[in-house]
């Protein structure tokens, strides 16, 4: 398996890359933004964004669904776990994300039965494992994560296990962020595990009605820097499209039996974003057969609206919708860092302030690429 990774960092073909992408020899300053923490992770890892041209520059967009998670939802995973007494089944790098209620750690060390999955799976084994006691799977993720946990709710039989949902979908935050008005992007690179699920077809919207060049990526170097080269060929061309440069998994129409149970399952509807606001059809929420299966309504939670998500301060509004790069926050590796995160940009290692923390090759690194 290593030996089948290593090819898609082989320098030589990386040196390839580079020099198509060169010769591309656009002459105006490009914007590409990602969608994706795991993008993030590898364009941060590897340097690649001082690899590019001096004109060509690659942006974090709203891909980590840890970050856009409401401070809302979080607190009303606290109240079940504090209140009512349920596990609350989260994933880990859920249980750092502060809240102005403090974060799910800070409910466990207080007593809250907090507990780490590492698929959603495994919140039926801890229903079976604990039958006097409720159990709620903490459900928050883009489309990937959401088709497991679709799975989880049609399969699963345990009466003392339901769910709060705060799953987000990827295609609506990129129109959104098209409406941005101070914000000017000239193409995205979207996250290939999602379109291994979900497909191409809802990402033709942005070649058909914004001329807006698309193309779906895989998450080692050479993928990353395959999608740059085939933006930057449609923007020449003048001629966007929605390609995909991660063919060995996804396929253009995507997984349709994963896409019909999650049809089955989930309806769709506007939902908000941590740092970002309301965007409509941009979320999933339980159908109404699945009603009792549904956390809030199970327990008799509602949402409070008046909640806070941005500490005074804090910039991950910004550099969630690619305005900002994480040095450009004050806060940024003095009284926020991955011990103890002031936003959550910081978190999760899907984070983009998370992973330039680790990342940075010297503190002399430019302060801003946009
Ligand atoms: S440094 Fe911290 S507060 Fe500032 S944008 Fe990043 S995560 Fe948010």
């Amino acid at each position: 398996m290593d030996e089948v990774l290593n090819l898609y960092s082989d320098k030589t073909v990386v040196k390839q890359l580079l020099s198509a992408i060169d010769a591309v020899s656009i002459c105006r300053p490009v914007k590409i933004m990602h969608v994706c923490g795991t993008h993030e992770n590898t364009i941060s890892r590897f340097g690649i964004r001082e690899l590019l041209p001096e004109q060509v520059k690659v942006i974090a967009g709203p891909g980590c669904p840890v970050c856009v998670c409401p401070s809302e939802d979080i607190d009303i995973a606290i109240r079940l776990a504090l209140d009512k007494g349920v596990i609350l089944a989260a994933f880990g790098d859920m249980l750092r994300v502060p809240s102005p209620h403090g974060s799910p750690m800070d409910a466990k060390a207080i007593g809250g039965d907090i507990r780490v999955i590492y698929s959603p799976f495994d919140s039926i084994r801890i229903a079976k494992e604990n039958p006097d006691k409720e159990v709620v799977l903490f459900c928050v993720g883009f489309e990937t994560t959401a088709c497991g946990i679709a799975s989880v709710v049609q399969s699963s039989k345990e009466k003392n296990l339901s769910f709060l949902m705060s799953n987000r979908l990827i295609p609506p935050s990129m129109e959104f962020l098209l409406g941005v008005g101070d914000l000017y992007i000239d193409g995205f690179i979207i996250p290939g595990h999602v379109t291994a699920v979900m497909g191409l077809d809802e990402y033709m919207i942005f070649p058909e009605a914004y001329r807006m060049p698309v193309v779906s990526a895989g998450f080692e170097p050479v993928d990353i820097l395959l999608g740059i080269l085939m933006i930057l060929k449609q923007i020449k061309d003048k001629n966007a499209r929605c390609e995909n440069a991660y063919k060995r998994a996804v396929k253009e129409k995507g997984n349709p039996k994963a896409k019909e149970m999650m049809t089955q399952v989930f309806d769709v509807v506007s939902a908000y974003w941590r740092g970002i606001g309301r965007i409509p059809r941009s979320g999933f929420i339980l159908k109404e057969n699945y009603r009792e299966k549904d956390a809030l309504y199970k327990f008799g939670v509602s949402k409070n609206k008046s909640h806070i998500d941005l500490h005074p301060g804090c910039s991950c509004h910004l550099i969630m919708t690619g305005k900002i790069s994480p040095p450009d926050c004050s806060l940024f590796e003095s009284s926020c860092n991955p011990q103890t995160p002031y936003g959550p940009c910081m978190v999760s290692y899907e984070g983009t302030c998370n992973s330039w923390h680790k990342y940075r090759r010297s503190k002399g690194v430019k302060r801003t690429f946009h």
